[in-house]
């Protein structure tokens, strides 16, 4: 495959938004706080959240759910810990036991492009094999995120107690009443730091013998085209936490594409930094087989 690695650095700026927190204490949930280096604190989605909504993707866009392992057919994180074929080899005489990892590793990939692509941990022969997506989590830029605690009531109906009813006998009263419960939900607007990288040379590879045998040439690539379009999915509608009432507002996407075509690691510079782009774009210029591309929205 002629690309080796895809480094996507970026600002996305959300409004009114509650993609990810801490949890719930009572009745008031929390957003997620992180620190940065200088010790200031920010807002912050999590790298799970992030490559989750990856991962929902690339099983969304993929038609042909065969393509997936048994669990990833129904998005259990499992994954291949719950393929049988995968589990199978340790039960099989067949394989020699110093085999065992290999065939494992090879049966999950080749069975699943969701496990290729986006990593698995399979107890029973022990094979472990890392993400091929990796998301860093998105930074909040200090000086342009705000949060909000809102109040909401809850509102729902219930019949009357038989005093209420008795005093205003006569009356023309409503039939119910409302009872109300209260709690807090945080909305957070902002201007977030995003990288991620995507390793397109280790899709279809064994881990554990290093060798490409276990998908061809053709499924490799449209792997590689699902996760790219899964890529794309996430950014035009990022799904999360609370969006049943908290679908982001997405306002702008700017960034930079860094492709690298030979062994050479993309460089991935924070976009938290306001010159990210020239960095990079310096950095690209003295590493023979890397080029950019920039964006500036979302259908660039
Ligand atoms: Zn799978």
């Amino acid at each position: 495959m002629a690309i080796f690695e895809i480094a996507i650095l970026g600002r996305v700026t959300w409004n009114l938004h509650s993609l990810n927190n801490e949890g719930t204490v009572g009745n008031v949930t929390e957003p997620r706080t992180v620190v940065l280096a200088n010790g200031e604190k920010t807002d912050g989605i999590s790298g799970e959240m992030l490559k989750h909504i990856h991962a929902y993707n690339v099983w969304l866009l993929q038609e042909d759910k065969s393509q997936f392992c048994e669990a990833c057919q129904k998005f259990h994180p499992q994954k291949a810990d719950e393929n049988k074929l995968v589990t199978g080899v340790q039960t099989d005489k067949k394989i020699p036991s110093d085999q065992k990892s290999i065939v494992a590793m090879g049966k999950a990939i080749s069975s699943c492009s969701l496990c290729d692509l986006h990593g698995f941990l399979v107890q029973r022969p022990t094979v472990a094999r890392p993400s091929t997506v990796e998301f860093g989590w998105a930074l909040g830029l200090p000086e342009k995120t705000h949060r909000d605690i809102h109040l909401h009531a809850r509102h729902s109906m219930v019949g009357r107690s038989r005093e209420e009813t008795e005093a205003e006998k006569g009356e023309e009263a409503p039939e119910r009443v409302t009872a109300q419960m209260i709690y807090h939900r945080p909305t957070r607007s902002g201007t977030y730091a995003i990288v991620s990288v995507f390793q397109p040379w280790r899709i279809g590879l064994n881990e554990v013998d290093y060798n490409y045998t276990a998908v061809n040439d053709d499924k490799r690539k449209s792997r590689y085209q699902l996760a790219l379009n899964a890529y794309k999915a996430t950014f035009v509608r990022t799904d999360g936490a609370m969006t049943s009432t908290r679908l982001p507002h997405i306002e702008a996407i700017e960034g930079i594409v860094v492709i690298s075509e030979t062994n050479f690691p993309a460089p991935a510079i924070s976009p938290i930094k306001d010159d990210y782009i020239i960095q990079t774009e310096n950095l690209v210029r003295g590493q023979k087989g890397l080029s950019t591309k920039k964006f500036s929205n979302l259908t660039d």
